[in-house]
C-alpha cells in the first residue's frame, strides 16, 4: 500500500446512537447531517442505499430487502443501535422522482409516508426490540411520519 495522507481517527469502540437508512442522493447529505446534529446523533451507523428506507418497502431487486435488513441487524448487533431511522426524500430518482407524481408534491409526500410505514413494519417484525422512526426529507423541510399516521397502513 502507498500512503495518501496522515489523518487521526478515534479507534474507541462506540455504541451507535441509531442506525439510519438513507438514500445515496448527494443533494440530501446536508439536510441528513443537520437532522443527525439536531437529534444529537453523534455516532450513527449509516446505511446508505438508493431509495433509503424505501429499499425495504419497495425493493428494486429481490436482494435489496435482505441486504438492507442485514445491515440494520449488524448495526444493532455490533454497535447496539437501539433506534432505527428510516429516511426517504423528495424527488428520489430511485422511484422516478417528482415526475412519477406528475409534479404533485403532496401526493409524493403521501406516497413516501405510506412506504415508510410499510418499511417500519418490516423492521419491527425483524427487530422487535428496536425503536423505529420514519423521516421524509424535502428540499426545504424535514418531516416525521408518526406512528398514528401508520395506523391505517
Ligand atoms: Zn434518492
Amino acid at each position: 500500500m502507498r500512503k495518501l495522507f496522515d489523518f487521526e481517527s478515534s479507534a474507541q469502540r462506540y455504541t451507535a446512537d441509531a442506525v439510519a437508512v438513507c438514500c445515496f442522493d448527494a443533494r440530501i447529505r446536508p439536510v441528513t447531517s443537520e437532522f443527525l446534529r439536531r437529534n444529537a446523533l453523534v455516532h450513527p451507523d449509516m446505511v446508505i442505499v438508493a431509495g433509503g428506507g424505501l429499499a425495504l418497502s419497495s425493493p428494486r431487486t429481490e436482494f435489496d430487502r435482505a441486504f438492507v435488513m442485514e445491515q440494520v441487524r449488524l448495526a444493532i448487533q455490533l454497535h447496539r443501535a437501539g433506534r432505527v431511522i428510516l429516511m426517504s426524500h423528495a424527488d428520489c430518482g430511485t422511484y422516478g422522482g417528482l415526475a412519477a407524481f406528475d409534479g404533485d408534491r403532496a401526493r409524493e409526500a403521501a406516497h413516501h409516508g405510506s412506504e415508510l410505514c410499510r418499511a417500519s413494519a418490516i423492521v419491527r417484525t425483524a427487530c422487535p426490540g428496536a425503536a423505529v422512526e420514519r423521516v421524509f426529507l424535502t428540499f426545504d423541510s424535514v418531516l416525521s411520519v408518526d406512528d398514528q399516521e401508520c395506523a391505517g397502513h
